[in-house]
């Protein structure tokens, strides 16, 4: 019988738990604990780091894993790592959940940088009115560019207010469209946008809106991740799940 750890924390990861349930599939997903209210799962959930690679490694050894899952965001660079790491000790088959990257569209105007240092750099010059669209771990980077209006959106109120000197807050969880995020740019007076290349639809509503009101946009590239398999849908893990019990790896 398998014994799924899922690594989740984005809404591929929440897809691809209800389709486990579906098929009877016994499954953890795991949390870091990043957020106050994650939303509810119809399989067990487990919360916070497991101790590094030799913690996830002990953890799928005593857990008795036979599959390991990572439908971590794409920007969880650390967890991904660690992953591949522990299930090469404890040999346990690894399949990484992914979704691709944003390309530009025609309209688009973007500029891309390499990291978060990288976007600090990028907004030196004279102050503008920016969407800070990162979530609350990295904002104050950018308190090295005080001289900017930053909106920021957190899906929870931050226990302490962010550093930047002048910023509007808005705690929202989403899902996101177009239509609302084009009026809350126009309503802030937004002139650049600043985000993640995450992929996927339920984070590009802020993008579309960037392109319809003709705004700049400074994406931040995706880390490089340690080789590993991927695939792009949660059906297709069920189907490795398939073949890889088939093998009885
Ligand atoms: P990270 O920097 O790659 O991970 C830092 C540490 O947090 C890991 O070494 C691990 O601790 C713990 N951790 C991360 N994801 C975990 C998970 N799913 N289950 C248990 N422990 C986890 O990760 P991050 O960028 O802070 O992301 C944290 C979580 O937020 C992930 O679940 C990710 O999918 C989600 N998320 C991230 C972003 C983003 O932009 N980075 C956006 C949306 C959602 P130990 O070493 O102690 O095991």
């Amino acid at each position: 019988m398998p014994n799924i750890l899922l690594l989740g924390g984005t809404s591929e990861a929440s897809a691809l738990a209800r389709l486990l349930a579906d098929a009877d599939m016994p499954t953890t997903l795991s949390y870091a604990g990043r957020t106050d209210h994650p939303r509810a799962q119809p399989v067990p959930v487990r919360v916070g780091g497991f101790g590094g690679v030799e913690g996830l490694a002990r953890h799928l050894r005593d857990h008795r894993i036979t599959h390991l899952v990572d439908a971590t965001h794409p920007f969880a660079a650390q967890m991904s790592a660690n992953a591949v790491e522990a299930a090469r000790i404890a040999a346990v088959p690894l399949i990484a959940l992914t979704r691709p990257a944003w390309r530009a569209q025609p309209g688009d105007r973007w500029t891309h940088v390499p990291d978060i240092a990288g976007a600090v750099a990028a907004l030196a010059g004279p102050p503008r009115r920016v969407m800070l669209a990162l979530g609350r771990m990295h904002v104050d980077a950018f308190a090295a560019q005080p001289q900017h209006h930053y909106l920021l959106r957190f899906v929870d109120p931050p226990a302490t207010p962010p550093v930047l000197p002048d910023h509007s807050l808005i705690v929202d969880r989403g899902p996101f469209n177009v239509e609302g995020d084009s009026a809350l740019m126009q309503a802030h007076g937004i002139e650049l946008v600043l985000c993640k290349n995450a992929g996927g639809t339920g984070a590009q509503a802020k993008l579309l809106a960037a392109r319809a009101l003709d705004l700049p946009v400074i994406l931040i590239d995706r880390p490089v991740l340690p080789p590993r398999d991927e695939v792009h849908s949660p059906h297709a893990v069920l189907r490795w799940l398939g073949h890889a019990a088939d093998r009885g790896v």
